[in-house]
């Protein structure tokens, strides 16, 4: 029982990092500075280079 507790927080665990990771990766970096900025925006946020 205890066994199967320890494994399914294991399993969550694991999906909640894949999906921080996923949504890092999909976050485009800035042109300018290379930080990762939000994809709907026009322009980063830290350094004011225009998104292409
Ligand atoms: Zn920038």
């Amino acid at each position: 029982m205890a066994y199967g507790f320890g494994g399914l927080i294991f399993l969550v665990v694991t999906a909640a990092v894949v999906v921080i990771f996923m949504r890092q990766r999909n976050r485009p970096a800035c042109p300018g500075c290379g930080l990762s900025v939000d994809r709907d925006l026009d322009e980063c946020p830290y350094c004011g280079t225009a998104m292409t």
